[in-house]
């Protein structure tokens, strides 16, 4: 019944590129389950691994099989694991935590220094099978399709940051349109803001967003001043709350600029190295910067799972889908800096 061997996306040489392999399904201890994958996504940190940048270069070892983000079933549970059934559809955190460090005892498992990431420093979910801690599984209710369940992860993204602050009423701006800003614009939206504006300098990035979320302002900064959006929306002051998702420096400034006084910005977007920010205008503000990480564990599981429920639809984000042995179509949509997110099928 269980396979000897899979068939895998393996980062086997330290270069650019992506490796169709057959390797061998992986043995389970007893904490852990056997998911049977069926849907991936495929993430910016892919694109990373696949280019091989410095930062890839330092951190994935090689071999590894890579992915994060998924949905499958159980089809095997170790000895020691309760409360999860075979066949069990699942998705689950790919960030492995430690029980040791004084934030996994105080419970913010998010926040273990010594995390390690699935398909990034141990075997990933490019694969039809995952070995995942028991732990880390996320049962996926029936009204949660596969494609959805793969997208958890990035969408969790999005929701950690866009529910770092009240949202209830405020006026809210996104930097950066790339797909979890946009599933964050989603969000803003369903937990109550006001005005959602997002921006970015990609036409195609924008034109999607506003296809996801109709809702939503979207704004080329490349054509368009935020000072002219708010007034033309008739906002007193400015932004309440700021969502930085693109890492670009002119972006963060930008948002600097177009908050109220006392405002509060989470940050996700990572800077390509050190970057200079006007330290002064900040504390003059008066702002509050808080950074994200991943997704608390499991509280923004429980969220956006509920949200979901509750009629938030992030469903056309996902522009492409690919079976696994056209993974490498997917890859090119998602260099291209035109797609939305993508998903693999290994059925
Ligand atoms: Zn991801």
């Amino acid at each position: 019944m269980r396979p000897n061997t899979m068939t895998a996306l393996e980062k086997s040489e330290p270069r650019e590129g992506l490796w169709q392999v057959q390797a061998p399904v992986p043995e389970i201890g007893p904490d852990d389950v056997l998911i049977k994958v069926n849907k991936t996504g495929i993430c910016g940190t892919d694109i990373h691994i696949w280019k091989w940048d410095e930062w890839a270069a330092h951190t994935v070892p090689v071999p590894l099989i890579t992915g994060h983000e998924f949905a499958g079933e159980i089809v095997e549970i170790g000895r020691d694991v309760k409360g999860l059934d075979i066949g069990q559809r699942c998705s689950g955190e790919g960030h492995l935590i430690g029980t040791e460090s004084r934030q996994s005892r105080a419970g913010k498992f998010h926040l273990d220094p010594g995390t390690r990431g699935i398909g990034v420093n141990v075997q990933g979910a490019f694969a039809q099978y995952l070995r995942l801690p028991a732990f880390n599984v996320v049962p996926l209710p029936d009204d949660i399709p596969d494609e959805i369940g793969a997208i958890l992860d990035p969408l969790g993204n999005a929701v950690h940051t866009a529910l770092s602050f009240d949202l209830l009423g405020e006026d809210v701006l996104i930097t950066g349109a790339g797909p979890i800003g946009i599933m964050a614009a989603a969000v803003a939206k369903h937990a109550g803001a006001r005005h959602v504006v997002i921006t970015d300098i990609n036409p195609d990035r924008l034109e999607l967003a506003a296809h996801v979320v109709p809702a939503v302002r979207p704004v080329n900064v490349a054509q368009e001043e935020l000072r002219d959006v708010i007034a033309e929306l008739k906002m007193k002051q400015g932004f309440d709350v700021g969502l930085e998702m693109s890492g670009s420096q002119a972006a963060l400034d930008q948002m600097v600029e177009a908050l109220v006084m006392g405002g509060k910005i989470a940050l996700l977007g990572i800077p390509p190295g050190k970057s200079p920010v006007d330290w002064s205008r900040i504390v003059f503000k008066a702002i509050t910067i808080k950074g994200v990480y991943g997704r608390e564990m499991f509280e923004t599981w429980y969220k956006m799972i509920a949200m979901l429920q509750n009629g938030l639809d992030v469903s056309r984000v996902i522009t492409h889908r690919f079976p696994v042995a056209e993974f490498e179509k997917g890859f090119r949509a998602m260099k291209s800096g035109r797609s939305g997110k993508v998903v693999l099928d290994w059925t």
